[in-house]
């Protein structure tokens, strides 16, 4: 398919057509609760539910205008919806690679907006080669990786503009979610580009995703241990990309982990109070206000900003939640902080 026009097209015009201004929420609950102040970036409403968009849509709009990329391949729930919504808003096949466990509801949803799936492989990493494979053989195809690429984290960096406008002020601190580290990488760009070097950010993993964490602690990128099936899915990305330790040395950043009980409560408490449904990947963050273990981590009080960026996601539904109560019947609040080199570096930064 030969789209004309489009590649004439500069790829920031593009791309200003894709994600959405999202809402950034005065949260009451979580303000009491921590005795602070707390911000949501509801990147759970952003199109297509996450904030994948952002770098995804980015990176779809600079091959399509620059490199004549005919068709857009890549791999994963949130970052194939995404992928699939871009394509079609730029006129553009795409075909995504999801595994073999894959939601029905999930590929129903990359389909409807006129993408092709391929479902190959058994796990999230396996698909994702078949992706990179399939762009091998296939003349003007693009692969779109969900994370580790300079596009997707300039697109991600994007959030902390729309922050930086919507508070008027320099938060003291920012909580994100950490899977492969293209948000991470985003959001430390952004921070950068808007002076908020100091401006501490608090990466937080489950127990079972914690690539970031090790990878900090081994001033190297350490891979997890293969075999688990973690409920905090979209974090579950065996090696976290090496511009996120690359970043975290230039700027502070806290890695912290949380138990899947503390996600699945925060995630049920989240949708009980805020009236929104997000992934447990999401409610990760946000668990930290609800357990006020922030406090074990900051030091703050009633003047404090606090923004926690709601990644969001698809893969959650009402019969997901209630069968992953089972699966942690304790949500007992463990929390594993990274060494004290780690915690040091926030305090000296300040
Ligand atoms: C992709 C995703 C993450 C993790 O983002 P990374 O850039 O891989 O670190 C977290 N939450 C949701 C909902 C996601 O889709």
């Amino acid at each position: 398919m030969m789209v004309t026009g489009l590649n004439t097209c500069n790829p920031r015009t593009l791309f200003s057509e894709l994600p959405i201004y999202t809402p950034l929420h005065y949260s009451n609950i979580l303000s009491s609760i921590t005795g602070s102040n707390v911000y949501l970036k509801l990147e759970n409403l952003q199109v297509c539910n996450s904030f994948k968009i952002r770098g995804v849509g980015y990176m779809c709009s600079k091959v399509v205008s620059e490199n004549n990329c005919q068709m857009l391949v890549s791999s994963g729930i949130n970052a194939g919806i995404a992928c699939a919504y871009a394509g079609k808003k730029l006129n553009t096949l795409v075909t995504i690679f999801l595994p073999i466990n894959t939601p029905e509801f999930i590929i129903e949803k990359i389909q409807d907006e006129g993408a092709s799936v391929i479902i190959k492989g058994k796990d999230f990493e396996e698909a994702d080669l078949y992706a990179k494979y399939f762009v091998e053989k296939t003349q003007y195809s693009c692969y779109i990786p969900p994370y580790d690429h300079p596009d997707i984290w300039e697109g991600n960096s994007s959030i902390i503009d729309e922050i930086k406008s919507q508070l008027g002020d320099t938060p003291d601190a920012i909580i994100t979610v950490v899977g492969g580290g293209g948000l991470l990488c985003g959001l430390i760009q952004g921070c950068q580009k808007v002076r908020w070097e100091n401006v501490p950010i608090i990466a937080v993993e489950t127990h079972d995703t914690n690539s970031f964490q090790l990878s900090t602690i081994n001033k190297k990128v350490t891979e997890l241990p293969k075999g688990s099936e973690p409920l905090a899915n979209s974090l579950n990305i065996k090696k976290v990309c090496s511009q996120a330790l690359n970043l975290s040395n230039s700027h502070p950043v806290v890695p912290i982990t949380v138990s899947d009980a503390m996600s699945i409560h925060a995630c049920r408490k989240f949708a009980d109070d805020h009236k929104m449904l997000i992934e447990p990947s999401s409610a990760a963050a946000v668990s930290l206000c609800y357990s006020n273990i922030i406090h074990d981590i900051i030091e703050m009080d009633s003047t404090s900003k606090i923004v926690v960026i709601i990644t969001g996601g698809n893969n959650i539904s009402l019969a997901q939640l209630e069968n992953s109560r089972y699966k942690c019947s304790s949500p007992v609040p463990i929390v594993v902080k990274s060494g004290s080199e780690i915690y040091m570096k926030l305090n000296g930064s300040n």
